[in-house]
């Protein structure tokens, strides 16, 4: 095994290292260990990893595990396996492992690709001793070594509550999550999987489950738990993040999604369908543009009514000149792209049966009416609409000259079941049941990933609370959000936006991915509420509408005055600084002989006085949002903050980190 695991290593090492997408690099294989980007997946004599690093830690506490019954419910024995390199090259390595016993042996092949995300593949077929398998229990079980598992988050997500995303406090179980992410702030790994076809919990409530121990936290996937006498196969994923090295300026982009939106916001509907009328409902366009660029915008996303025809990329020709007046004062233009497909796209007629998503009723989706009138349907990448969308998107950046798109729910992998394009199964009483095409979408990203990386630009995906690397992972930034927004006014954003949910899911630094946050603002909530939270985290909110730029004017500015993109960030969980308190947070930016420190109270019902206690040497203290010097008494300030409310320290000393 190992001579053969040398020789293929002696190959890989011959070959021309080929193209992969920056910031990746060539994908290498030796002695076992597969290594992207950041990461490493090491096999050996079994038929699953044995290990995987991430951030220059190892995540697991021992090898990744199948474990199998018998039909008197006794675990089966393993008693030998083994593992090589198959095939390799630049862009990724596909390993072959295998492991048997007297009953049953497990097939496995990996194929690890340069962003790192390894297409699993899991048989388990009969042993050496006869040709049926007779199994009662089969488990997949991911033992993470201690100190890892600290966060979760999984997909699909409620719009309800924010369930999905949070700290493991306990055991957790779940029914059958298409994507499942534990991890810390730092790190994680992804488990996700298309399609439950293959799956027989004997309760479906505990297909996945979560379990803290002292040693180890482990993921546990019940794939069998009913005789199994066939060969079965499972196909999953599995990526380590972070997924890329995380850009170090990218708060100084200063997004502006361009429309007013926002729950139980009306926008003004005119009497004559225009280009970006939700941008400029006043028609303003050369002053309204001069007036946000002055404020500090340096991106605008445009979205879907710079298209008479959703989702179908054909400008009209007035757009362009919108283009250019942004280019002309220094700002970028993202354009919106989505998830649907029109009935008055000139495709529609010959093609949305075989396109559209369809639900487990067997019906088409929609929950969308604009302007001109059309109503939109949501619809599937898993089928030849991704490269008819692929190339309008491509004409239509090139054409106009822009700086990226904005993609709305794109990335996400639509439960669908249009067996017309190959999604959805049928159980045995031919029940119909979805499935997420991660693959499909995943391939359709990373053309156009290529395309927009190759001309520097950006794409932006908007994911409403899936944060799954495999297709998160070619974007360059992602918003998120609108799901805690949604829900009417007597939902509570405070009491459902916790500091834990949100490193588990919108800080982008644990997924390798920059993130900003939604906030619809509207009574009990509004851009400052979530600033308390987002700051601490280094997140900016990204303002809805040009006529909301002056809210957070004055917060770029003091970011940028003070150089906060190219700064040290220390965040609230390493303790850069003393402050009380409970509640009250605090994370810092350090630059020269400076600190700029946030200081939040999370608190969603209690008012607080926030004691600082200020680095030593501190000898002066400003708001940096109002200019006002602040008095120091003892080494410290005191600042009343009412529930989510922050204040921006200028100290003009650093921290001496830890301090009590
Ligand atoms: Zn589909």
């Amino acid at each position: 095994m190992k001579r053969y695991l040398v020789l293929m290593s002696a190959c890989v090492a011959g070959m021309a290292a080929g193209a992969v997408p920056a910031p990746w690099t060539p994908v290498t294989a030796k002695d076992g260990v597969v290594s992207v980007w950041g990461r490493e997946y090491a096999f050996a004599s079994n038929a699953l990893p044995v290990g995987v690093k991430t951030a220059g830690r190892e995540l697991l506490a021992g090898p990744m595990r199948v474990i199998c019954a018998d039909t008197d419910g006794n675990e089966i024995v393993w008693k030998k396996g083994g593992s090589w390199v198959q095939e390799a090259d630049a862009e990724s390595a596909t390993v072959c492992a295998w492991q048997e016993a007297d009953e049953v042996a497990a097939n496995v092949t990996a194929r690890v690709e340069f962003d790192g995300m390894a297409k699993v593949s899991l048989a388990l077929v009969p042993g050496p001793k006869g040709n049926r398998m007779k199994l009662s229990r089969a488990w997949l079980e991911i033992p993470f070594a201690p100190g890892v598992v600290t966060l979760f988050n999984y997909s699909p997500a409620s719009w309800s509550k924010l369930e999905n995303t949070g700290a493991v406090k306990g055991a957790i179980a779940w029914p059958f999550r298409c994507a499942v992410w534990l991890g810390d702030e730092e790190a994680g790994l992804c488990w996700f999987c298309e399609s439950d076809a293959a799956f027989s919990p004997a309760d479906p409530e505990r297909t996945i489950e979560v379990l803290p121990g002292a040693d180890t936290t482990v993921l546990r996937i019940r794939l069998a738990e009913k005789a199994l006498t066939q060969p079965t196969t499972w196909v999953f994923g599995l990526q380590a993040t972070p997924v890329k090295p995380f850009p170090k300026r990218f708060n100084a982009n200063h997004t502006v999604h361009a429309p007013q939106m926002g729950a139980g916001l009306t926008i003004k509907r005119p009497e004559v369908w225009w280009t970006a009328q939700r941008a400029f409902p006043e028609g303003k366009i050369e002053e309204t543009l001069d007036a946000v660029a002055k404020a500090g915008t340096k991106t605008v996303v445009f979205h879907e009514d710079w298209i008479p025809i959703q989702n179908n990329p054909m400008p009209r020709a007035d757009f362009k000149a919108i283009v250019e007046a942004c280019h002309a004062r220094g700002m970028k233009v993202l354009v919106y792209q989505g998830y649907e497909l029109s009935p008055l796209d000139p495709l529609w007629g010959d093609h949305h049966a075989d396109w559209l998503k369809m639900d487990r009723a067997g019906h088409f989706t929609s929950c969308w009416f604009r302007e001109p009138g059309q109503r939109d349907y949501s619809v599937c990448y898993n089928n030849d609409f991704a490269s008819v969308w692929l190339a309008r998107v491509k004409k239509a950046y090139d054409e106009l000259g822009l700086d990226g798109v904005y993609l709305d729910s794109t990335i996400r992998p639509r439960a669908c079941a249009n067996e017309r394009h190959g999604c959805g199964w049928r159980d045995a009483a031919g029940k119909l049941h979805v499935t997420y095409p991660f693959f499909a979408v995943r391939k359709m990203m990373r053309e156009l990933y290529e395309f927009v990386e190759s001309r520097g630009g950006r794409i932006d995906a908007h994911q409403s609370g899936y944060v799954c690397p495999a297709t998160l992972a070619f974007s360059h930034s992602y918003w998120d959000g609108e799901q805690i927004a949604v829900g009417g006014n007597k939902k509570d954003i405070r009491k459902e936006l916790n500091i834990d949910a949100f490193r588990a899911e919108f800080m982008g630094r644990n997924h390798g991915v920059p993130c900003e946050f939604l906030a619809y603002e509207k009574p009990g909530w509004c851009y400052d509420d979530a600033l308390a939270i987002t700051l601490l985290h280094d997140v900016m909110v990204r303002p809805c509408g040009f006529v909301a730029v002056p809210r957070l004017a004055t917060l770029w500015k003091a970011l940028d005055d003070f150089g906060a993109a190219d700064a040290e960030w220390t965040p609230y969980w390493k303790n850069p600084i003393a402050v009380q308190p409970a509640s009250v947070k605090a994370s810092a930016y350090q630059r020269g002989g400076e600190s700029l420190i946030v200081v939040s109270n999370v608190s969603p019902e209690e008012s607080v006085t926030a004691e600082v206690s200020l680095p030593v040497g501190t000898t002066c203290v400003t708001d940096a949002l109002s200019g006002n010097e602040l008095p120091v008494r003892d080494g410290k300030v005191h600042v009343d903050l009412a529930p989510f409310r922050y204040i921006l320290l200028r100290v003009n000393s650093r921290l001496h980190f830890g301090q009590k």
